[in-house]
Parts: C-alpha cells; sequence; structure tokens
C-alpha cells in the first residue's frame, strides 16, 4: 500500500528540476497497482477528508486550496467528483476557469483568480487556474511572449502571499497519454450523454499537444516551489489518480492539524429547560 510519503516520492517536482516531465509515465502503476484496494482507498480519504474540513472550517484560520491543471479530458472535473464527494457543500468552494470574461480581460490576469481564492475555513478547488496564462496564452499566442515570460515570478510571488496568508497550496498537474485522450476523445462523440462535453476546439488543442507538453513542462520548472510545489499525477486510470489525489489531500490536512476551539463556558454552565 502507498503511503503518504511514498507518493510524494513519485510525483513531487523538487524545485528547480529540469525536465520533469522526461520519463515520467502517466501510466505508471507503481501506485496503487490494484483498483479495488485504490477505490476503498479514495472513499476512506474522502471520508476523512470531510471530517477534517469540519474542524478547518471550525478552527478558521487557515485554508486550503487544490489547484487543478491538465490538458482537455484529462479529468480534472472526474477529480472533483471523486475526491470531494462527501464534503459537504458549505466546505468546499469549486472554481472553474474558462476564457476570460471582457471585464476579467481589463484586469490584470490574477484578478479574477485572488478574488476566487478560498477564505479561511474553506477548501477551494480551481478546475483550471492561473496558470492558463503560461499555457493555452503561451501556446495559442494570447499574449507577446515577454509578458507570458514575466508571468511565471509573478505566479511564485502571488502563490507565496497566498502561502503567507494561512492559504496551504496543492497543486496537481493530470498527466495523461496522447492515446488516452484519443479514447477519451473519442467516448465524448460515441457516446449520446457525452456529446456536449465535445468541443472542436479540443481537437485543435490535441494537434498542439507537443506545444501543451513543453508549455507544462516549463510550467513545472519555473513554478515549483517549496512553499508551492506542484505534483505531476500518473492519470490515465482515473481510480488510480483519484486514490493518489485523496491520499495527498488528506495526509495535507492531517499534518494542518485543524482543531476545534475551545469554548470560553463549559457545557455544564447550561441547563435546557
Ligand atoms: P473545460 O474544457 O475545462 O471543461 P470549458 O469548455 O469552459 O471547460 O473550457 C475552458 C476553456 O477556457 C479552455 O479551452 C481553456 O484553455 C480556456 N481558458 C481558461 N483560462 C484561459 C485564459 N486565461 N485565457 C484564455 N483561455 C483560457
Amino acid at each position: 500500500m502507498a503511503n503518504g510519503r511514498d507518493i510524494d516520492n513519485h510525483i513531487l517536482i523538487a524545485p528547480g528540476s529540469k525536465a520533469p516531465l522526461k520519463g515520467r509515465d502517466p501510466g505508471d502503476d507503481t501506485l496503487f497497482p490494484n483498483r479495488e484496494t485504490a477505490e476503498a482507498s479514495t472513499a476512506g480519504d474522502a471520508k476523512a477528508i470531510d471530517a477534517l474540513q469540519d474542524r478547518l472550517w471550525a478552527e478558521r484560520k487557515r485554508a486550503l486550496l487544490v489547484v487543478l491543471q491538465g490538458i482537455d479530458t484529462s479529468g480534472k472535473d472526474g477529480t472533483v467528483r471523486g475526491v470531494f464527494n462527501a464534503c459537504g457543500p458549505l466546505g468546499v468552494s469549486v472554481t472553474s476557469f474558462g476564457r476570460p470574461s471582457e471585464e476579467e480581460l481589463a484586469h490584470d490576469y490574477l484578478w479574477r483568480v485572488h478574488a476566487a481564492a478560498p477564505k479561511k475555513g474553506m477548501i477551494g478547488v480551481f478546475n483550471r487556474s492561473y496558470y492558463e496564462d503560461v499555457l493555452v496564452v503561451k501556446v495559442r499566442k494570447l499574449a507577446p511572449a515577454d509578458v507570458v515570460d514575466r508571468r511565471y515570478e509573478q505566479i511564485n510571488a502571488f502563490e507565496r502571499h497566498l502561502a503567507e496568508n494561512g492559504v496551504v497550496l496543492l497543486k496537481f498537474m493530470l498527466h495523461i497519454s496522447k492515446d488516452e485522450q484519443r479514447e477519451r476523445l473519442q467516448e465524448r462523440l460515441d457516446d449520446p450523454a457525452k456529446h456536449w462535453k465535445f468541443n472542436p476546439s479540443d481537437l485543435e488543442d490535441r494537434a498542439l499537444w507537443a506545444d501543451y507538453h513543453e508549455a507544462y513542462q516549463t510550467m513545472l520548472e519555473r513554478c515549483s516551489t517549496a512553499h508551492a510545489p506542484w505534483r505531476v499525477v500518473p492519470a490515465d486510470k482515473k481510480w488510480r489518480r483519484n486514490a493518489i489525489i485523496a491520499s495527498v489531500v488528506r495526509r495535507t490536512l492531517e499534518d494542518m492539524a485543524p482543531a476545534y476551539p475551545k469554548p470560553d463556558w463549559k457545557p455544564s454552565d447550561f441547563t435546557i429547560a
């Protein structure tokens, strides 16, 4: 069975790593080789995450921000469903970052992000994130190269600001293979219940696979820091992806050790008529 430290030995990107995607297999089955065990582990972790979130909310001093990044079909939505399904809707805020609106574009790119950062006591999940501003924006040349280049340091500074203000950051790149993406896109074409998920522009992005790979590589090289390291999750199997992420989220919350506040009264002070 994989424990938290084993998992991190496998998926954590050390600050300053060069070409961190090299040699990383999206189908790597070292962690959670067995589906049944993985699913049982995820279910147990999801319950534990809910209980820990209750304490986090009662304490109301810190927040957890889980950033999910990955190309189309990499399983960001499925991760939210699979890992946080036991959490009460009051405790988790999920924000999906799509193409910026006119209003958002009129501000700096972190404006909408900061507004969505979780408040103390909450778990925030970003389904896509400000990293799009060094991924799709870079690959599709939506901003000049020098503007994008400055963003890595800006993002590191922003994350440090959050970290120094009570937000613990967990960043997961969901790493899938090109073959697995083909299968998932094909499913969206084959299954009428999934047609709504298919977007022809996903094929344009698929054609830019190598460019995205390069952009992800640079993002991992430049934005894995001590205060907000990246983890690259082998995500070709959905159940393994969920088990790995649930385990890391649970352990992070356990390490944060949120505590129920002590009231300044005793239960015996009161009688309920
Ligand atoms: P998803 O594909 O995640 O299910 P959408 O269909 O809403 O959700 O797609 C979101 C789209 O918004 C993606 O193509 C993504 O690349 C794009 N996007 C997100 N952030 C930005 C950004 N800052 N600039 C340009 N495009 C962005």
